[in-house]
């Protein structure tokens, strides 16, 4: 399916048009990784690729991985792990509502077995004890780590850095927003040596993201790159009036729908930069939107009801 998706659809940027941009002397364009492949959305179909291909290698007869109940990981897993028939678990933080938002509606309605668990347990899921645990109530499994970052991930991500290293060879800086920083470590593998990658942590206080993404990196050659704290907007999953209403306003101006997790926080704080003068003018930047829409999908009341405010 991996190969037959790339052939499918093609890898867009697009100019963004934006006065704050023009007087800024910046040219801003973005990798269109929302519309690539819908059901595999954005960033997740790169660090799921080489995943899926060592669980089919090893002939594993179930796959397992973690998320919370509006993860982009856990649906993407879930649409893969159909294409290919391969059973498989999502554990799941906190408890079963009555009633599945959509995410997990999709997940469960492409055959992904979902397992509720509290959150104190869901902090153990690194643990061998709990892990041990899952084994014996559902037999053994192909463990895929929350957000699917490790080694194959980052390969995955650093085909997409090498794809941009060919085809965007006039770009100064990449942005993108990190989370584990699985796709940012692929990146920064990926694109050439003079190019820079500036990834947003979407966390609050992830301090671990330069040891995380140092250790993905390994003895790689990497171009320079730098994590920005300050643009979580109160931490991961949350937003304020700002955001709520930068979001809003940059669709009305570009067309282009961005959501509070991840791309929203992302062209915030480039645009937070730019009126820092912390962007140098003249130059050309590429904003990564790492998809991640179908999230929006539960969260969209709460986002309106902000805008509504603002
Ligand atoms: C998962 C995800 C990210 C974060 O990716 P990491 O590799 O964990 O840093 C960014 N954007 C979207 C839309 C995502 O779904």
């Amino acid at each position: 399916m991996f190969d037959r998706v790339l052939d499918k659809y093609a890898l867009q940027v697009e100019l963004i048009e934006r006065d704050i941009y023009r007087q800024a002397g910046v040219e801003v364009s973005v990798l269109r990784l929302d519309r690539f492949c819908p059901e595999l959305s954005g960033n997740k179909f790169f660090k799921l690729k080489y995943n899926i291909k060592a669980a089919l290698e090893e002939k594993s007869s179930c796959l397992l991985s973690f998320g919370g109940a509006y993860s982009n990981h856990i649906h993407a897993l879930a649409y893969a792990a159909k294409v290919y028939q391969l059973p498989v678990i999502g554990v799941i933080r906190g408890e079963q509502h009555n009633k599945l938002n959509p995410t997990l509606q999709d997940a469960k309605d492409w055959g992904m077995k979902l397992h509720f668990v509290s959150r104190s347990d869901y902090r153990r899921r690194q643990e061998l004890g709990f892990l041990h645990a899952l084994e014996e109530e559902f037999g053994p499994f192909f463990l895929i780590p929350e957000g699917g970052s490790n080694e194959a991930a980052q390969r995955g991500c650093e085909e997409l850095g090498q794809w941009l290293a060919k085809h965007c060879a006039d770009i100064d800086s990449f942005f993108l927003p990190c989370a584990t920083g699985g796709t940012m470590a692929g990146i920064v593998a990926g694109v050439d040596a003079g190019q820079q990658v500036n990834g947003i942590s979407v966390l609050k206080g992830a301090d671990h993201l330069q040891k995380d993404i140092e250790n993905l990196l390994a003895e790689k050659m990497a171009s320079p790159w730098k994590i920005w704290h300050q643009f979580h907007c109160g931490g991961y999953a949350k937003f304020d009036v700002a955001l709520a209403r930068f979001i809003d306003g940059f669709y009305q101006d570009t067309g282009l729908l961005i959501e509070p997790v991840y791309s929203g926080k992302m062209f915030f704080a480039i645009e937070q930069l730019l009126q820092q003068g912390q962007l140098p003018r003249g130059s050309k930047i590429l904003a990564i939107h790492t998809g991640g829409l179908q999230g929006l999908r539960g969260m969209q009341s709460r986002l309106a009801a902000i805008q509504a405010i603002a």
